[in-house]
């Protein structure tokens, strides 16, 4: 997960980061500009949010930016490591950055990298030499070769464009107005901007913005079959995002109120309160408290300063940090029976925690429901859940699963009700079914199921 974001037409340089801050929850480790003045590019990174981005006072006329969540490789781990870990990249006459993952990005090269968006630049700029600076040609060369997920925004030869892989993973969209183009993840940049959206990028297809207003849309490598992540709306997003014409906020609500009714089949005493877990599962907790009939507390407070939790690379470390996370309203647990509701269980270090916390604070029943399906297959297109392992509802059944968070119900999201209410037929369910919607992935998969005694990401263990 990643957030980009490309603007054609003259902006000063501080909005523009403004704007690269709505897509901060789509990656904290890292953030950069990149903008071109007269044929020459420059670039600005920093550590940590958009908002420590240093700028010139500027107004450049194209402009790329990018928000890096550290899917394959580590964490920034200083000033120094910007320039190799965080993008947008530029290389020749070409730059981009790109949300996704590359899975087979280690049978292409033999040079490593550290990033795939670096790869991708590398290789486009190559393709572009071999094809006369065409870019529709060098786009065709490099999908015709990469496996996985990536949605590209870049700038070549002084025009802004946008390419999303045949199977469109990952959510781009752009709008424009009769002096500005915006290409972005999610659709909140354009509302910031005073923008309406136009469409999202095709799967396969290229796009290509011209200073004078001029669009041209080339098809590159469709795919009868489209595999939008489910994930984006079950926790990336942002929920006034609009993915695929699907608004995020809608999609939760509905998943809550379908947890309820999976709740009611429980045939469970009715909780006190529904109490979401910051912030992702806020709509569905109320969609949910609202179909039983319960009041919505706020009972789980985030400590919105720390960070986030999941990145960190280590079990003990994970734990450290949500103890750390949440803090409770004390006096409104005790005796009470509570349905606490997050948008996923990965490995269970939160619920876990928040069962109890809650518990040892009075509760005298904790029910715990998520809004996804059980994972329980590692992610090879950009969720950091990449080794099976991991995924505690790979190793156990729902029963144990409830037992080691020692909650007095589970209830999971049910697949067919997740799709509803997504309301899109073309999704990537992969992580929770297997099923990979690319070749290269299926061929980790299956080089994985030989390998069960290796330590390490599955996508960086095999080639
Ligand atoms: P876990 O504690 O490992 O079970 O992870 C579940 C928690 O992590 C939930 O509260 C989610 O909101 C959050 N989460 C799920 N997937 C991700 C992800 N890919 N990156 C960061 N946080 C996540």
């Amino acid at each position: 997960m990643c957030g980009v974001l490309g603007i054609l037409g003259k902006m000063d340089l501080p909005m523009a980061r403004e704007l690269l801050l709505l897509l901060a929850h789509r990656g904290q480790d890292a953030a950069g500009l990149l903008w071109e003045s007269e044929n020459i590019f420059t670039e600005s990174k920093a550590t940590g949010s958009p908002a420590f981005i240093e700028l010139p006072n500027d107004s450049p006329s194209i402009i790329l930016g990018s928000t890096r969540y550290p899917t394959i490789g580590k964490r920034v781990a200083n000033e120094e490591e910007l320039d190799i870990f965080v993008g947008p990249f530029q290389s020749e006459n070409v730059a981009l950055t790109h949300n996704g993952n590359i899975t087979n990005m280690a049978c292409q090269t033999e040079r490593e990298y550290f990033t795939d968006a670096q790869f991708l630049t590398d290789k486009l700029a190559q393709y572009l030499k071999e094809n006369d600076n065409q870019l529709q040609d060098a786009i065709g060369k490099l999908s015709s070769e990469v496996d996985g997920a990536f949605s590209i925004v870049g700038i070549h030869d002084s025009k802004l464009f946008a390419f999303r892989d045949a199977r469109g993973f990952k959510p781009l969209v752009f709008g424009r107005s009769k002096d500005l183009t915006i290409i972005a993840s999610e659709s909140t940049v354009h509302a910031m901007a005073g923008l309406t959206i136009e469409r999202d990028v095709y799967p396969g297809e290229l796009l290509v913005f011209s200073k004078n207003g001029k669009l041209e849309s080339f098809s590159i490598s469709q795919n009868a079959l489209h595999s939008h992540c489910f994930f984006e709306y079950v926790y990336f997003a942002h929920p006034a995002s609009t993915i695929e014409n699907q608004l995020v906020y809608d999609v939760r609500f509905r998943l809550g109120r379908a947890l309820a009714h999976a709740f009611k089949k429980m045939n469970k005493e009715p909780p006190d309160y529904v109490v979401p877990v910051p912030d992702t599962s806020r709509p569905a907790a109320q969609a949910l408290a609202e179909t039983l009939g319960v009041p919505m507390r706020e009972i789980i407070l985030k400590n919105r300063y720390l960070g986030r939790t999941f990145i960190v690379r280590t079990q003990k470390e994970r734990n450290a940090m949500a103890k750390r996370k949440y803090l409770y309203l004390t006096d409104k647990i005790e005796n009470k029976t509570i349905l606490v509701v997050d948008d996923s269980i990965v490995r269970g270090t939160t619920a876990k925690m928040i069962v109890h916390d809650l518990k040892e604070l009075g509760a005298s029943k904790v029910y715990f429901a998520a809004t996804c399906p059980p994972q329980d297959h590692p992610c090879y297109y950009g969720i950091d859940i990449s080794t099976g392992k991991e995924l505690i509802a790979s190793n156990s059944r729902r029963e144990d699963i409830r037992k080691y968070i020692g909650a007095d119900a589970l209830i999971y999201q049910n697949m067919s009700d997740l799709v509803n209410a997504i309301g899109l037929k073309d999704l990537c369910l992969a992580c929770l079914d297997g099923e990979y919607p690319t070749e290269h992935a299926r061929f980790i998969q299956e080089q994985i199921q030989d390998d069960v005694e290796s330590d390490g990401r599955d996508y960086e263990r095999v080639v």
